[in-house]
């Protein structure tokens, strides 16, 4: 490591400094999982078809939740759905430069609010663990920076299978499974350079204290409801059997308001459709109070937009298109975020910023000349992935004197957030 902490370092020309040290290095150690015997799973169709005949059609999330996420035949159970041999392939799984500058991002803002001692890196839906990696890596070849902070890495994964995954790339066989199974930390590990690595089922479960949150690819496979506007008034969409066809799905739409359609839908809306994904909400909202209370930031990457689209909901089997009815349990499922409402639950304790396009973070990181794949890419993903950041208000603020940090205080702007605005490499 010959990257050494300057004095007069702003988050802004620290992230460009750090981009000249990565271009000079890194190369991701691929380290490949153990495959695990399939094990036969009860049909997921028949679990859904029983439960729709015992309590009625079931509404959009649950149908979302329980094929992804049901502990026994749920989709993210199974452990290759992720990379060239599964279903879909995502930013970290393409190239480790990505995670390379979400943890240049992430210093960045750590930097920007004051060096504290503590920093929680708090990730949502690590996959395969790829991304977290990646982040580690500039983590230790930055050590210097980070001075005697002391970091840990905290993961928010429901599925069993992708956690042992991840802990085999971020721990080797440094992690053990708790005794109890219902234990809030339920595996704890450490990585080789002694970085401690605890892995929860919900977030409510880690705990507090400065944090940097990170999801890629995360809110996009929370449950969705979906309404339809009609004549009588905004309905849910449900999933009920096909009568002529028992061993098929179709959708239906409510006869009567249900408790979601009730609640979900603002008054404004202009929409004929809408999909609201309850459950970010919550989430969002426990990271908007975490980073007023606590201090921290968040950076979310995914499949967005600002309130404007109707039906986004869609599946993925072997990187094509899946309708979402069939063969329920064998393709991803996802829906694309609707920042604009995120952004609504985060409230004002905290400021957003974006959602802009992958394509002009990543530019604005500065690294084009790093990234050729990975932009060819953002040119396939055209305008739907986005970046977008819950800040602390006085992050934004006009600066005044940040404990560690140099700066000119006649400025009048407020400290850029990197990859929100172009780094300059003067
Ligand atoms: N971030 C990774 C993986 C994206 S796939 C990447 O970009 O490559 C979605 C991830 O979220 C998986 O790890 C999945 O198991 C996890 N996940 C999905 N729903 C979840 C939930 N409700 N709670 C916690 N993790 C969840």
């Amino acid at each position: 490591m010959t990257l050494k902490k300057k004095k007069k370092e702003t988050p802004h020309n620290f992230a460009t400094s750090v981009l000249n040290y990565l271009n000079r290095s890194c190369t991701r150690l691929f380290c490949s999982p153990p495959t695990e015997e399939e094990k036969p799973r009860p049909s997921m169709l028949r679990h859904l078809t029983s439960k729709i005949k015992a309590t009625g059609p079931i509404t959009v999330a649950e149908y979302m939740r329980e094929v992804l996420t049901n502990p026994v035949t749920g989709y993210y159970v199974r452990n290759n759905m992720l990379g060239p041999e599964g279903d879909f392939i995502t930013s970290p799984e393409i190239s480790q430069i990505f995670g390379e500058l979400i943890g240049v991002w992430i210093i960045s803002e750590w930097m920007g609010a004051g060096q504290p001692k503590q920093l929680k890196l708090v990730e949502l839906g690590p996959g395969k663990g790829s991304l977290a990696s990646d982040i580690l890596r500039v983590f230790s070849q930055l050590r210097p920076v980070l001075g005697k902070a002391s970091v840990s890495l905290h993961l928010v994964e429901v599925s069993p299978t992708l956690s042992r995954l991840q802990a085999q790339i971020l721990t080797g066989n440094c992690s053990q499974e708790a005794d109890a199974e219902d234990e809030p930390v339920y595996r704890r590990g450490e990585t080789a350079a002694g970085l401690p690595v605890s892995w929860y089922r919900r977030l409510a479960d880690v705990p507090t204290g400065f944090s940097i949150f990170y999801a890629h690819e995360f809110f996009d496979a929370l449950p969705i409801h979906k309404f339809q506007r009609t004549e009588k008034g905004w309905r849910e969409v449900m999933v009920d059997i096909d009568p002529e066809k028992p061993d098929q799905l179709r959708f239906v739409v409510a006869p009567s308001p249900t408790p979601a359609s009730s609640v979900l839908i603002q008054a404004d809306e202009r929409r004929s459709h809408v999909e609201v994904c309850a459950e970010g909400g919550v989430i969002i909202h426990q990271i908007a109070q975490r980073i007023a209370g606590d201090g921290g930031a968040a950076l979310i990457a995914d499949y967005g937009h600002n309130g404007t689209k109707m039906d986004t909901f869609r599946g993925f089997k072997d990187h094509q298109l899946h309708d979402v009815l069939s063969s329920p349990g064998s393709a991803d499922l996802t829906a694309d975020v609707d920042f604009n409402y995120l952004r609504r639950i985060a409230g004002r304790d905290v400021a957003c910023v974006g959602p802009i396009s992958q394509r002009t973070f990543l530019k604005n990181m500065g690294i084009d000349s790093r990234m050729q794949v990975l932009l060819r890419n953002c040119s396939d993903m055209g305008d739907r992935f986005h970046f977008f950041s819950l800040l602390q208000h006085s992050r934004l603020a006009r600066p005044k004197t940040v404990q560690g940090l140099n700066m000119d205080k006649k400025s009048p702007a407020p400290l850029p957030v990197a990859g929100f605005t172009e780094l300059s490499f003067s």
